[in-house]
């Protein structure tokens, strides 16, 4: 029999090339099934219906007729959506099937049984939509999936289900909008073992990071149970990014993010035939662990490059891990819509200025900010009351609210993580979208007038009132190539990668301390001498923190190394300068408990500040938890391409003094191409820059210091602003200098200072005094850039 006759067919004798037998979930579980196997890829064994056994069944019950009827009363608005979808249903759902397909999926089921040597064996049964004249249009999540079912019966009539899911409401809506003929649209039901992930976990990956495109991380969701709370966006899942350069090198561990989510339910095994599935909540141990230990990670990761690499395209997968054997498996992929499609010719740069305070912040999708009224709905049976261009905000985002998701300014939910449908279905309409929020439904109002932000990186906030947002179109083509290095002053690991595409030659600036309030907020010495903190509030907080570390101290430097890695990963192998930290003692302070170990002093900003800590009795223990972090970012991730840098370094002995302590903690400089800079921001730097040169591997001009203290002007006293000026013909004697001694002495000097990121014309300057490499805060790097061009071209 000709395949395109056949009703149903195996997993293993599917290709890519059939979806419209099968449809694109299908093809592609058949595809990777042959061609992925040998390659360690596991997807669970089955088979599949096909789109003429579908077209069978509507004729042998003559649905067409019934479904053109309810879709013309639609069309006329004659009945509305929901009438016209449950007519629909409800006549495919009871309908008989012809009598040989039946048989058909008897014999498979029998087969399948056979085959893995259980009676009755618990299968996932699958929706797979098929569009004729479109065969890469994603229906993605428009139809059901039934999982557990087991029994002749049960799948039978699984199988009719999904079928009838081709006409949810939201499915039909979904067509409407997208412009595709609903008698064109086939589906496929796709019968496939049980992975027992109700008893292990499961969740989504992407073989991109999905908010900015960057194309070298994987990114993996994460919930105990069966994977349909993290599609549907029901729990808060784990996340882990993994880099993916650095897989193929076994001695590596590039996971560059883990975060825990909250994971409150989880879907289980239900004994009701009915109702094979249901949610419980999960323990509080299980919502303090990973789902998935680093191996686990690493190995979906690697099956997200060889789909993605056999796919030739970004791709959106579905694993889930069986309980009993605990191996992984990949239950669906198929391509990446939303990123794939963007240009790679430029982006559009939000930013929002003149905020009002945080009312709720949460995970960000997309990458635009938006402002309107909230309009808050407890329940789909709500949605009639929603306003078009408010403010989406709810509990959950189920995808039955697709019909209004497309009318938002934006869409605000308490639960829900990045790979969540609704996520998905923001991101595809271009929305801003904040999801697992925790508590969105409960601090916001009706009517109330707030800013919806996905432009500051991972993290996305709800502003009160209506901020002052500024778009900015960038053109990637019309940036000038130029001598000079022009490099980012990155701070927030979160927003790194949402600037991939320019074309940066490194990171100048990445400023520990940043990464430290971010995501450590912990001082290391509190860790470190853990047993003299007495500030018992802080030392639960640090306890919560800390769970699940052995010693308290490996806390502060795998999450330093693991922000910092994200930060390095953006640009691999450009160079990336990681200062050490740089906090006043005021500010360290501030640190969970940080109060008990900082000195109180009239002036921090010339006090026990940079390099004078690192060898110091107070602060050695904190600096040699700095150096394990970038020793293990070097070394075990691999990013090689860190190059460490030591502010506020007073005098030449006090170099030499850093250089040991940081040899002391295994960072030599000059080992495994480890290079060390300094900063240049005293005068002292300048006067002895001779001395400083055969310490260091280079400098970088701090502007912002060097303008204070040779001037004599606190750089951040409002009363003294106007006497705060980096183009002061001693500040640029000071830079002049520096340079010309520094390229005497054979060494390399870029600056990182504020001055070109506030007034790009500086740039010409430093151009024309020499200067190798300039850093500059992103949103100023294509001004930059230009003058940069104009002063190399005369
Ligand atoms: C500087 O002083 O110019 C500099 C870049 O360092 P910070 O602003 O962090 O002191
Ligand atoms: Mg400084």
């Amino acid at each position: 029999m000709s395949r395109s006759k056949q009703n149903l067919i195996w997993f293993d004798k599917v290709a890519r090339g059939d979806v419209a037998l099968v449809g694109g979930k299908n093809a592609s579980l058949g595809e990777m099934t042959v061609a992925l196997s040998q390659k360690g890829v596991r997807v669970p064994p089955g088979f599949a219906t096909t789109s003429s056994a579908f077209r069978a069944y509507l004729e042998a019950n003559a649905l067409d007729d019934v479904i053109a009827e309810r879709l013309a009363a639609l069309d006329k608005g004659r009945i509305d959506l929901q009438a016209a979808g449950h007519a629909i249903r409800t006549a495919i759902a009871t309908a008989d099937w012809p009598e040989d397909i039946a048989a058909e999926i008897r014999a498979a089921y029998a087969e399948l049984a056979r085959r893995t040597g259980r009676e009755n064996p618990a299968v996932a049964v699958r929706s797979s939509a098929t569009a004729e004249d479109l065969p890469d249009a994603s229906f993605a999540g428009q139809q059901e999936t039934f999982l557990n079912i087991s029994g002749e019966k049960a799948l039978l009539d699984a199988c009719r289900r999904c079928y009838a899911s081709l006409y949810t409401d939201r499915a039909i809506t979904y067509r409407t909008l997208k412009g595709f003929a609903h008698e064109k649209v086939a589906l496929s039901v796709g019968v496939q073992l049980m992975v027992r992930s109700d008893l292990g976990g499961s969740g989504v990956m992407f073989s991109i990071d999905t908010e900015s495109g960057f194309n070298k991380v994987v990114l993996i969701n994460a919930a105990w149970g069966l994977g349909e709370n993290v599609v549907q966006g029901a729990v808060d899942p784990d996340e882990y990014q993994v880099y993916k350069p650095f897989l193929s090198a076994p001695s590596l561990t590039p996971i560059v993010a883990r975060a825990l989510g909250a994971k409150e339910q989880k879907m289980i095994y239900a004994k009701s035939a009915a109702h094979p599935t249901r949610n419980v909540p999960t323990s509080m141990a299980e919502r303090e662990a990973f789902v998935l230990g680093d191996a686990e990670i690493l190995e979906l990761a690697r099956f997200a490059v060889t789909i993605e690499d056999h796919y030739g395209q970004a791709m959106d997968m579905e694993w889930a891990r069986d309980g009993e054997t605990g191996e992984l498996f990949i239950v669906q992929a198929r391509p990446e819509t939303v990123q794939s499609r963007a240009s790679a010719a430029g982006f559009r740069s939000y930013s929002v200025a003149a905020k009002g305070p945080v009312l709720t912040e949460g995970l960000s999708v997309g990458e635009a900010v938006a402002t309107g009224e909230v309009c808050l709905l407890n329940s789909a049976a709500e949605i009639d009351r929603f306003v078009d261009g408010a403010v989406l905000v709810t509990s959950t985002t189920d995808p039955d609210w697709v019909p209004i998701m497309k009318r938002a300014a934006a869409i605000v939910t308490d639960h829900g993580g990045r790979t969540s449908h609704a996520a998905i279905v923001s991101r595809e309409l271009g929305l801003p979208a904040i999801v697992g929020t925790g508590n969105a439904t409960h601090v916001l109002h009706d009517a109330q007038e707030v800013t919806v932000s996905c432009a500051e990186g991972e993290r996305g906030f709800v502003y009160a009132g209506t901020a002052e947002v500024t778009v900015e179109d960038v053109k990637l083509d019309a940036v000038p190539k130029t001598r000079t290095k022009v490099m980012l002053n990155l701070a927030n690991p979160a927003a790194a990668a949402r600037w991939w595409r320019l074309p940066v030659d490194g990171v100048g600036l990445a400023r520990m301390e940043f990464v430290i309030n971010n995501a450590v907020r912990v001082h290391p010495v509190a860790l470190t001498r853990y047993g003299e903190l007495k500030d018992e509030a802080a030392k639960a907080e640090i306890d919560r923190m800390t769970r699940g570390y052995t010693d308290k101290a490996d806390y502060f430097v795998e999450t330093l190394a693991m922000g910092l890695s994200r930060i390095a990963a953006t640009w691999f192998p450009h160079p990336v300068i990681v200062r050490m930290s740089d906090f006043k003692t005021n500010e360290y302070a501030e640190l969970l408990g940080g109060r008990q170990f900082e000195p109180h002093e009239e002036n921090p900003m010339i006090g026990f500040r940079g390099a004078s800590r690192y060898y110091s009795d107070a602060y050695r223990d904190g600096f040699a938890l700095e150096c394990r972090a970038i020793k293990r970012l070097r070394e075990e991730m691999g990013f090689s391409n860190v190059i460490v840098m030591i502010p506020f370094c007073r005098s030449p002995e006090e170099a030499d003094r850093v250089i040991a302590e940081m040899a002391k903690n295994g960072l030599k400089r000059g080992e495994n191409g480890l290079e060390v800079y300094v900063m240049c921001e005293i005068p002292s730097n300048v006067i002895l820059a001779e001395d400083f040169a055969k310490r260091f591997d280079g400098f970088s001009i701090g502007s912002n210091d060097l303008t204070q203290l040779t001037l004599g002007v606190d750089r951040d006293s409002e009363a003294l602003a106007d006497l705060f000026r980096e183009r002061d013909p001693a500040v640029l004697w000071m830079i002049r200098t520096v340079i010309e001694r520094a390229h005497r002495s054979g060494s390399k000097v870029g600056l990182c200072g504020q001055a070109p990121s506030n007034d790009p014309e500086f740039a010409r300057l430093l151009v024309e005094a020499g200067i190798d490499s300039i850093s500059v805060t992103p949103d100023s790097f294509l001004a930059v850039k230009r003058h940069v061009a104009a002063a190399e071209n005369g």
